[in-house]
């Protein structure tokens, strides 16, 4: 039982007007530089937009009797998730200097206090059980009127101090119900609705999901605290060409809405309000990387052959449609990873074999006659897809370890309907040009035979529909992103048409290491011997039974990598369009025999640090 009342806000001022809630007067003043992680090169100057300001209206509903145990676990669950993420927030200050700790400390711990036994979450308990209030209405009623009270009880004669400490407590009362109500409404941290024009995107946290909606040509930069350099996230900022640090520790507690941020996401900085002598630096890494990226562009119709005449094979990936003709004009041959995981995000339901057929059919006839490489569905790691939950068909990341559990081909196979939807939408999309279909999160030779049977099934099923089919098939490939997978290489070359090593989980399940993690990223290191051997290992296992091998995680679009990937064996690369003709300008200079030399001297280091040096040291003298 529901009924339409007015709907409430949290807030009577515009939503995501600024960033959290600071003292009012005090404006941010004097250069502030924030250390990150580059994730994405390129330098930006703009003024700050605050995303953590939720949209927090709601309409208020009322629920019967027999909900109100589901209502309460609702809220369990959002509070859970709230001292989770108040949590890792806290963990990270450590890293802050002590001054910029005991500004923002005592902030995020009374949050904590609010929403642990406390007087807010009792209340907003009562409201729901025998107000038989649904959950957000609750936690938007008991916060209004907690502040309310706090407004009240002040004394008419009182001092300026007094007063901004008086609306300081009631604003923190508002921002403990906003993040209670987008972890119950499951919105997404922010809305880009009101982006202004050349902004600096200053977030919190960005999940993969949300940088899908950033619009690259209304955007200056991004800046966020958390993140690691090969997560999804940072991923998505390389491909939109969106100068990026995530990572920055403290950024969006210190920054303020209508700030001046400078993002070097080459150096891996984040500048608040700069000095003039700053922001002319600054504006003259601009026009220099402008400069550069027009010289690149000029090899677009150059072919991309090494010194001694052999064609190397330069792909884009895609993450989204808006990508499509930054790859034309990257001069990348078809897209050797298509992360299909982008079309079931951002949406309610799960889009049926039709619609996804379209969109292939679309990106297949956008690369006029190029080959693409489909990846099936990815779910897990950090990318969170609400229509897939919302399906009953997965857990709540939360809920769950993501990049253990469910992840990729493990999920499709358990759901078949899922995995048939969308081998038959390529199927049908196949016959627009050359489509290939790649396996993700494979670790076991069972695991491609299944699919494959699955395959077969649906083609069966397509052919007594009549549906007109691509001939000859797609081709079957896997990824190889786990260490499971890279040390079955030769077993598993016997299984699949193709393989694309996926350095990026490749590196996080080796190591141990959270990919998107800003706390381990010092730890991330794909030039670890440990990943290397597995990318020698699985190349020469395709090698020797003559199957296509590529590369499609982020050290492909590294060109000082270039060199030891070419002097591995490797001779095809998909990476975010923008690398391309970087990484076409390494090939263009490098013989392979040096590049088999210098990989043979890699091949022999135990110390990735030298590892580092040593290519270094080549980039240099090449
Ligand atoms: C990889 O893991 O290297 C890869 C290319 O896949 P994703 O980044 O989508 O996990
Ligand atoms: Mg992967």
């Amino acid at each position: 039982m529901s009924r339409t009342e007015p709907r409430a806000a949290l807030h009577p001022r515009p939503v995501l007007a600024k960033g959290p809630y600071r003292p009012e007067p005090e404006a941010t003043s004097g250069e502030r530089v924030i250390p990150g992680i580059p994730v994405s090169e390129g330098v930006a100057i703009g003024p700050v937009f605050g995303a953590s300001e939720p949209n927090a209206e709601i309409a208020p509903r009322r629920i019967a009797a027999v909900e109100v145990e589901a209502e309460i676990g609702r809220l369990e669950a959002a509070v859970l998730q709230s001292r989770r993420q108040l949590g890792k927030l806290r963990a990270r200050l450590v890293v802050l200097p002590e001054e910029a700790q005991s500004e923002i400390a005592p902030l995020i711990d009374a949050y904590v206090r609010m929403i642990g036994p406390s007087r807010l979450t009792r209340g907003i308990r009562r409201r729901i059980a025998e107000g038989l209030q649904s959950a957000e209405t609750a936690v938007v009623g008991e916060c209004e009127a907690i502040a309310g009270q706090i407004i009240a009880a002040s004394p008419d004669q009182m001092g300026e101090e007094d007063r901004a400490s008086r609306d300081r407590r009631a604003e923190e009362v508002r921002e403990i119900g906003r993040r209670l109500v987008r972890n119950l409404t499951r919105q997404p941290f922010r809305s880009f609705a009101h982006l202004p024009p050349g902004a600096v995107l200053v977030s919190e946290a960005l999940r993969p999901a949300d940088a899908a909606l950033i619009d690259p040509s209304r955007l200056a930069g991004v800046a966020a605290d958390e993140g690691g350099p090969d997560g999804h996230t940072a991923i998505m900022l390389r491909a939109l060409g969106v100068p990026a640090v995530l990572g920055a520790i403290g950024l969006s507690q210190a920054a303020r809405s209508g700030d001046v941020a400078v993002v070097d996401g080459a150096a891996g900085r984040v500048v608040l309000n700069p000095t003039e002598e700053t922001l002319a630096g600054a504006r003259r890494q601009v026009a220099a990387f402008a400069r550069a990226r027009q010289k690149l562009a000029r090899l677009r119709r150059l072919p991309a052959a090494t010194e001694d005449g052999q064609v190397i094979e330069l792909q884009a990936n895609l993450e989204i449609p808006a990508e499509l003709p930054l790859i034309a004009q990257a001069g990348a041959v078809g897209i050797g990873l298509l992360r299909s995981e982008f079309l079931f995000m951002n949406r309610e339901t799960i889009p049926d074999e039709t619609a996804q057929a379209e969109t292939y059919r679309a990106v297949i006839e956008a690369m006029e006659g190029d080959p693409v490489t489909i990846r099936v569905l990815d779910w897990g790691g950090e990318k969170e897809i609400d229509a897939l939950v919302s399906a009953g068909l997965v857990p709540e990341l939360s809920d769950t370890n993501p990049a253990l559990s469910l992840r990729g081909i493990r999920l499709l196979l358990r759901r078949p309907e899922l995995f048939e939807a969308q081998l038959a939408a390529i199927l049908r999309a196949g016959v627009a040009g050359p489509v290939r279909v790649l396996l993700p999160m494979v670790t076991c030779v069972a695991e491609v035979r299944a699919a494959r049977e699955t395959f077969e099934r649906v083609v069966r099923r397509l052919r007594r529909r009549n549906e007109r089919l691509p001939d000859p098939l797609p081709a079957i490939g896997i990824m190889v992103e786990t260490p499971g997978a890279a040390l079955s290489a030769d077993a598993l070359a016997l299984e699949a048409d193709f393989f694309a090593i996926g350095t990026n989980d490749l590196a996080m399940y080796t190591l141990a290491v959270d990919r998107s993690e800003s706390s381990v990223a010092h730890l991330y290191d794909p030039l670890h011997p440990a990943v290397l051997r597995l990318v020698q290992f699985a190349t020469e296992a395709a090698l020797r039974l003559r199957k296509p091998v590529s590369v499609c995680g982020e050290m492909a679009s590294n060109p000082k990598l270039t060199p030891l990937l070419l002097g591995l064996g490797l001779r095809s690369f998909s990476m975010n369009a923008s690398a391309v003709p970087r990484v076409k300008q390494a090939v263009r200079g490098l013989a392979t025999d040096s590049c088999a030399r210098f990989a043979r001297r890699v091949m022999e280091q135990s110390d990735p640090e030298r590892i580092g040096e040593l290519v270094a040291e080549f980039g240099t003298a090449g």
